[in-house]
C-alpha cells in the first residue's frame, strides 16, 4: 500500500466521519490531537471491546480496572518519569523548528541506505546507538553536523545545542496558586495497574499468576506529531499487566508475546503485514521486550509492546511510598515449603488503540472495479471483520411511499436491540448501497412492494455484492450466524 492510498484513507476518515483533526475552525485545528467522528466512535468502540472480551472476558485470572488519569506526583517520581521520560531535542535557529536528535540521525541513516552506502549507515547507526546510550547529548549534537545534517524546512544547518525535552504534560490541582501541588497527566496507563495491585489482589482473591487491565487515554507532549493518528498528544492505551512468581517471567513473556500476535491475526487481515520486533537495547525496567509491528503505508511501526518489567514498578512504589507491595503465595515449592512473600515480576502487554484504528482502516480500506462496459466504476468499500463495522446493517424503503418505510422501521425496531442499525430513504438504491460500502456496512436490505405481498426482502452483502430474497422473518437469525464474537474470540 502506497503513501498515495494513505492520504486516500486520511481523508476518507473525515469525509465518512471516522476522524476529525480537533477544534479544526480554529487556525486548521490542534497539533497531533484528533475527534473521533460518528463512525469512527463505533468502530474504537469495538475494537476496545475486543481487547477487552479477550483480555478480561476470556481469561478468568485477569480482571479490569478504571484508575483515574490523575495521579499522585510522587507515581511518576516512583516510575521514573520524572527523571527520565524525555526525548533529544534540537532546535534550528533559522526555521524555528524543534526535531527529535535521534530522528534527524535516523533519516539520515535511511538516505544512506536508500543511496547504498551501507558502510556509512551502519557507522552512523552504531555511533547513534552508542550515544543514546551513554545518554551523550553534545555527541547526537556533533553527528548531526559531522553528517552536515540540515533542517528540511530552512535548508540552514544552524543548530541549538541538544535538550532532553520531558514528555509529560503537567497542570496543578488545588484552589489556591501558591498551595497548589503540580501533577501530571498520566503518560500511560500502567502505573493505575501498579498502585492497585494489592487493592485488586485482596479484594479479588486473586492467586498470582493473575492479570489486571485497563484501557484509558495517555498524554505525551510528542515533540514531532506526524502520521495522522499514529503518533498524538493525547491517546488511549489498552494495558494488561501480568502478575507471575519470580523466575517464571520468561515463560510467561513468551506465552504472552505469542498470545498477542495471535489476537491480532484473528481480525483475519493478512499475515504478512505483522511481524515481532525484538528489543536489544532495553529500558531500565525491562529484562526482555518485543514490539508487534503492522506494515503501515509508511513501512512496519510499532503497535503493542509486550515488555518484561521485573519487579521494578512495584518495588520503585514500595520504596518511595513504604508500603508494602508484598503478595504471600501459599503454593508449595519443589522443597514443599511455600514460596512465602515477594514482590512479583510483571509481564505488561501494552497496545495503542489509536494505532489499531488505524491499521485496522488501512488494511480494510480498498478499491475496486466494479460493473462491465459504460456501468463501469470503482467503488470503495471498507472490507471490516463485521464484528467491527459501525453499523451491522442498513435498512433502505424502496420509495418514500406506499407503506414501505413503515415495515422498513418495523425491521429495524426488532434488530436494534442487538444491532447498530442505519436508516435511509434518500437517493437511488445504488447510491445508497456505496456509501454503505464505504462504512464498512456488512449487509443492506431493502424494503420494496414485494414486501408488503408476501413478507420478503432484498439481502445485500458488502464484500460479494450478491442479493438474494429473504423473508423478514429470517433477517435477525442471518445476522446472527454472520456476526459474533465467538467467531473472532476462538480463533
Ligand atoms: P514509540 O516508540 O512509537 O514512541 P513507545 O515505545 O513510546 O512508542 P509505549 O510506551 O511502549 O510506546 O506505549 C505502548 C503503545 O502505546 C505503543 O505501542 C503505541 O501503540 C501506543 N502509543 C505510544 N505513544 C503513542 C502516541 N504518541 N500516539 C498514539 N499511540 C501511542
Amino acid at each position: 500500500m502506497s503513501e498515495e492510498v494513505f492520504k486516500k484513507v486520511v481523508s476518507h476518515c473525515k469525509e465518512y466521519g471516522f476522524v476529525f483533526t480537533s477544534s479544526e475552525i480554529y487556525d486548521n485545528g490542534l497539533g497531533a490531537v484528533y475527534d473521533y467522528g460518528q463512525n469512527g466512535v463505533e468502530l474504537k468502540n469495538n475494537l476496545r471491546q475486543y481487547w477487552w472480551k479477550f483480555m478480561v472476558q476470556m481469561h478468568d485470572n485477569i480482571v479490569g480496572l478504571d484508575a483515574a488519569i490523575f495521579m499522585h506526583p510522587k507515581t511518576w517520581k516512583a516510575s521514573g518519569h520524572i527523571d527520565g521520560f524525555s526525548d533529544p531535542m534540537i532546535d534550528n535557529k533559522d526555521s524555528k523548528k524543534r526535531y527529535r536528535a535521534d530522528n534527524l540521525l535516523e533519516d539520515k541513516i535511511a538516505k544512506y541506505q536508500k543511496d547504498g552506502k551501507t558502510n556509512k549507515a551502519d557507522e552512523l547507526q552504531n555511533a547513534l546507538d552508542a550515544a543514546l546510550l551513554a545518554n551523550d547529548l553534545a555527541q547526537l549534537k556533533t553527528l548531526i553536523e559531522q553528517h552536515e545534517i540540515a533542517c528540511p524546512i530552512s535548508g540552514t544547518r544552524n543548530w541549538t545545542d541538544v535538550r532532553q525535552f520531558n514528555l509529560m504534560f503537567s497542570t496543578e490541582m488545588g484552589a489556591m496558586a501558591e498551595d497548589a501541588d503540580k501533577i501530571y497527566l498520566r503518560p500511560e496507563t500502567a502505573q493505575g495497574i501498579f498502585v492497585n495491585f494489592l487493592n485488586v489482589q485482596k479484594s479479588g482473591r486473586m492467586k498470582i499468576p493473575f492479570g489486571i487491565a485497563q484501557t484509558g487515554k495517555a498524554f505525551r507532549n510528542e515533540i514531532i506529531a506526524r502520521q495522522f493518528i499514529m503518533r498524538m498528544r493525547e491517546f488511549e492505551q489498552m494495558e494488561m499487566q501480568f502478575f507471575v512468581r519470580p523466575g517464571t517471567q520468561k515463560q510467561w513473556f513468551e506465552y504472552w508475546k505469542e498470545a498477542r500476535l495471535k489476537w491480532h491475526l484473528a481480525l483475519g487481515f493478512d499475515k504478512a503485514n505483522y511481524r515481532y520486533h525484538d528489543h536489544v537495547k532495553l529500558a531500565h525496567y525491562a529484562d526482555a521486550a518485543v514490539d508487534i509491528e503492522f506494515d503501515f503505508p509508511f513501512g512496519f511501526k510499532e503497535v503493542e509492546g509486550i515488555h518484561s518489567r521485573t519487579d521494578f514498578d512495584l518495588k520503585s512504589h514500595q520504596d518511595l511510598s513504604g508500603k508494602k507491595m508484598q503478595y504471600f503465595d501459599a503454593d508449595l515449592d519443589e522443597n514443599g515449603k511455600p514460596y512465602g512473600n515477594y514482590i512479583p515480576y510483571v509481564i505488561e502487554t501494552s497496545i495503542g488503540l489509536d494505532r489499531l484504528f488505524l491499521y485496522t482502516l488501512c488494511a480494510s480500506y480498498n478499491e475496486e472495479e466494479v460493473g462491465e462496459g459504460d456501468k463501469k466504476d470503482t467503488r470503495v468499500v471498507l472490507a471490516l471483520p463485521p464484528i467491527l463495522a459501525p453499523y451491522k446493517v442498513a435498512i433502505f424503503p424502496l420509495t418514500k411511499k406506499d407503506g414501505l418505510p413503515e415495515v422498513a422501521r418495523k425491521i429495524i425496531d426488532d434488530l436494534k436491540f442487538d444491532y447498530n442499525c442505519f436508516y435511509e430513504e434518500k437517493d437511488a438504491i445504488g447510491k445508497r448501497y456505496r456509501r454503505q460500502d464505504a462504512l464498512g456496512t456488512p449487509f443492506c436490505i431493502t424494503v420494496d412492494h414485494e414486501s408488503i405481498e408476501n413478507q420478503t426482502v432484498t439481502i445485500r452483502h458488502r464484500d460479494s455484492m450478491l442479493q438474494e430474497r429473504i423473508p423478514i422473518a429470517e433477517i435477525k437469525s442471518i445476522l446472527d450466524k454472520a456476526i459474533s464474537w465467538k467467531d473472532i474470540l476462538s480463533k
